[in-house]
C-alpha cells in the first residue's frame, strides 16, 4: 500500500491495518499512525456498517454527534486519485462529517469511525431512513428549494446540491433494506 494520508497532507503514508488481529483474511483499512485518520474502501465500509447494524438492539435512542460547522472547511484529496473529496454528514443525520471520494472510499478523522459505528449500533440507520423519506416527501412538494442547515431541523447535508445523489444515503437505504429482511 502506498497512499498519502489526506489528513496530514504532507506525504505521510497510510499503513494497512487488519480489522481483526491474527486474521489475515479480515478486511483491511488504511490508517495513519501520525494523525489517527482512517481510509476505508467502499466494500470494507459496507462490511463494517452491516456488522454494526446487526448489533442494533431494542429502541435505543440513536447516538448522534453534534454537527460541528466551526472553522473553515478543508477539502481533503483522495489518497488514490488526488481529486478533492466531498464533505458529507455520514448517513445524512449522524453528525459526523466525513470526506468521501465517490470512486475510492471514505476518510475518517481520528475517532470518527468509532463514532459512526456507535451511531449505527444505536439504531442510526433507521433514523436516517425516516429522515430521508421525510426530506424526499418535502422536496417533492417544493422541488426548487432545498433547505440547508436550518437550526432545529434534521438537515445538515454537507452539500445541498447533491444530497439526493448522495452515495452514503443510497447505501443507508440499502443497509436498511438488509435490516428489514433479516
Ligand atoms: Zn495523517
Ligand atoms: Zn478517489
Amino acid at each position: 500500500m502506498d497512499l498519502p494520508c489526506p489528513g496530514c497532507d504532507d506525504g505521510t503514508q497510510l499503513h494497512a491495518w487488519p480489522l481483526r488481529a491474527h486474521d489475515p483474511t479480515a478486511p483491511h483499512v488504511a490508517a495513519c499512525t501520525t494523525c489517527g485518520g482512517v481510509w476505508v474502501r467502499p466494500n470494507v465500509l459496507e462490511t463494517l456498517v452491516t456488522e454494526a447494524a446487526r448489533q442494533v438492539c431494542g429502541d435505543a435512542e440513536p447516538q448522534r454527534a453534534s454537527l460541528s460547522t466551526a472553522g473553515p472547511v478543508v477539502y481533503r484529496r483522495c489518497p488514490e486519485c488526488g481529486v478533492s473529496m466531498q464533505r458529507k454528514n455520514f448517513a445524512g443525520v449522524s453528525g459526523t462529517l466525513v470526506d468521501v471520494c465517490g470512486q475510492h472510499g471514505t476518510y475518517f478523522d481520528h475517532d470518527e469511525l468509532p463514532h459512526v459505528l456507535a451511531f449505527v449500533k444505536s439504531g442510526g440507520l433507521a433514523l436516517a431512513e425516516r429522515v430521508d423519506r421525510r426530506e424526499r416527501a418535502r422536496n417533492a412538494k417544493r422541488p426548487q428549494f432545498i433547505p440547508y442547515g436550518q437550526p432545529g431541523t434534521d438537515m445538515g447535508y454537507a452539500d445541498p446540491n447533491d444530497w439526493h445523489h448522495d452515495a452514503t444515503t443510497e447505501f443507508v437505504a440499502w443497509a436498511a433494506d438488509v435490516l428489514h429482511d433479516a
